[in-house]
């Protein structure tokens, strides 16, 4: 198949070939081109669902970070496109909001199939998009249909109507009613398109809301595909609007429209996405960036936590919020954990190819690369050994780096406190739990932490003085990002808010209370003065403490 081949199928060809990845950090691999796998009609259809009501944004494009090549032309959205594009999502959310909730998880139930029977064009998209190894974008297309799943199920629970006591008990009939809160502005970035969009959008529909997705432009065909899945699955396509263009043009044009805004990207963009929900008095939630630590205590299961350390700092390479960028182990373990480390790492297999052949593809985009040659080269200069990669490897592709480990990094090197968001990992060795604890808290930010021990009670007592959002224990993120009915965000400068769980969905309605008064009014009955009112009232408060009643 040449480039221009078009496949009039689905848009991904079945019997495409892709050579194999390289072996150890030595050998390359590279896709002949991306369009042997992404046909131009599809392309072209996505394309043409951008949200554009005649404005001019000019062009942006997207290029693939495994071979350079033009992924797609899109138009980009202008600040008129995007309140347009409210518009539309507005006049569809006023029907939306009173179809019932059944109804509404019916679409999430048939999209969770709709992703798992159209997986392979998924995992082709998100890679040739990111440029991640396929059992990345495998990470992606489970997590999406979890969360999927969890809310078409689930939702009922978290926002159906609910009683509440009223203030004169059988007399104050009150109902709790989540309602939803208009059109919310979804902005998500580039490093886990389908699984990120999945966990902000559906909630958000589910919840009876429309709303405008602003994708990061390198990752928008994901997006795009994954709505029009959400459309098959029987979603009305006004309510789901995507909008393209420069993140300081659109992203703005998002917030000063949008209900509500659920912001994932860097704490740099999140401090400006707050502070402009402010300004409008509009609910955000933020999830932002993390320098995650990984504690191997002395008990731990060395084989064990060397294999999670692998997944925990090189999944997507590195560019990943909640992977480990700092590991300490306890001092008598050191030498055994950094040996076997070694050794796995230096093994690893990088490849472009969109096969399961590679354990670590590519980073996503030149501003990537810089960042982690920046942060390696600090480090190298103020005295880091660089024990494993360190290198750029435009042989296999024009944005691969090698998986690297870091030893002897000092706190005057840049690697060490701030987010890298690549296949960078420094390794610390540490002498007591107190001071462990206070190395991993030690930090600006609070989104993920790992904890490897035996020891379960003492898991649970580490956790609880860790500040973060999410602390998996003998296991790197992937327990706690995949318990999808359980809240995942960030404490500290790693965000406000959660996604999964009740206060994944909930973020996104208005509690309303309806409370009814029956009988009786809530005044002194029966021509009662106030002061006989007043004593009665004293004595049934006095009363319901006695009860219990809550
Ligand atoms: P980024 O903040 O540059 O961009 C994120 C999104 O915001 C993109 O869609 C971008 O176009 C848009 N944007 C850019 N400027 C904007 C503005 N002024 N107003 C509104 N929107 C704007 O982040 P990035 O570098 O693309 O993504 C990587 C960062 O995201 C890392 O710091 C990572 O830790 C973080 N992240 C966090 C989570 C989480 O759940 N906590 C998940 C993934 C990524």
């Amino acid at each position: 198949m040449t480039a221009d081949t078009i496949d009039p199928g689905n848009g991904i060809s079945e019997d495409a070939q892709s050579t194999p990845a390289g072996t150890g950090h030595g050998e390359a691999s590279r896709l002949e081109t991306i369009h042997t796998r992404l046909s131009a009609d599809l392309v072209e259809r996505l394309v043409g669902k951008v949200s554009i009501h005649g404005a001019v944004g000019g062009r942006t494009q997207s290029y693939s970070p495994l071979t350079g090549e033009l992924i797609a032309d899109y138009p980009a959205s202008a600040p008129q496109d995007v309140r347009a594009a409210f518009e539309t999502a507005r006049r569809a959310q006023q029907t939306w909001a009173t179809t019932p909730l059944s109804q509404r998880a019916k679409v999430a139930r048939r999209l969770h199939d709709l992703l798992l029977e159209r997986s392979e064009q998924l995992l082709d998209l998100v890679q040739i998009e990111t440029g991640k190894a396929r059992k990345h974008a495998l990470d992606e297309v489970l997590s999406a249909a979890a969360a999927t799943r969890h809310y078409a199920y689930a939702s009922r629970g978290y926002i159906r109507p609910k009683r509440r006591r009223g203030v004169l008990p059988v007399l104050t009939k009150v109902t709790e009613a989540r309602v939803p809160k208009g059109v919310v502005g979804i902005i998500t970035p580039w490093n886990y398109p389908l699984a990120l969009s999945v966990s902000d959008v559906i909630p958000a529909l589910i919840a009876g809301n429309a709303v405008v997705h602003k994708p990061d432009t390198q990752t928008a065909l994901t997006g795009l595909r994954l709505r029009e899945l959400a459309v098959q699955a029987g979603l009305p396509e006004d309510l789901w609007q995507v909008v393209v263009g420069d993140g300081p043009v659109v992203g703005p044009a998002v917030i000063d429209n949008a209900d509500y805004i659920a912001f994932t990207g860097s704490t740099a963009t999140g401090r400006s996405v707050a502070q402009a929900a402010a300004a409008r008095l509009v609910g955000c939630s933020l999830e932002l960036g993390g320098k995650n630590a990984m504690l191997v205590l002395d008990d731990a299961d060395i084989e064990k936590a060397v294999s999670g350390a692998v997944r925990g700092c090189f999944s997507s390479a590195g560019q990943l919020c909640i992977s480990i960028e700092r590991i300490y182990v306890h001092y008598t373990k050191y030498d055994d954990f950094l040996a076997r480390f070694l050794t796995e790492v230096r093994a690893m297999r990088l490849g472009s190819g969109l096969d399961y052949t590679a354990d670590m593809g590519s980073l996503t985009n030149t501003k990537q690369l810089e960042n982690v040659t920046l942060h390696v080269e600090d480090a190298k200069a103020k005295g880091a050994k660089v024990l494993s990669g360190g290198r750029r490897r435009a042989d296999i592709g024009p944005l691969f780096y090698e998986p690297t480990v870091l030893g002897d990094v000092k706190d005057i090197m840049r690697v060490h406190g701030d987010e890298t968001f690549g296949p960078v990992v420094s390794v610390y060795s540490f002498k007591s739990e107190s001071e462990v604890v206070a190395e991993a808290n030690n930090t600006k930010y609070g989104l993920n932490a790992s904890v490897w021990t035996r020891d379960n009670k003492r898991a649970r007592e580490i956790a609880v003085k860790l500040h973060t959002g999410t602390v998996n224990v003998n296991e790197a993120y992937a327990a706690a990002w995949g318990s999808v009915a359980a809240p995942m965000g960030g404490m500290r400068q790693s965000g406000l808010g959660r996604r999964h769980g009740a206060e994944g969905i909930l973020r996104f309605t208005e509690a309303q209370t309806t409370a009814q008064e029956r009988l009786l009014p809530i005044a002194p009955w029966f021509g009662m003065s106030d002061q006989r009112w007043g004593a009665l009232m004293l004595r049934s408060l006095k009363l319901l403490k006695t009860l219990r009643m809550k």
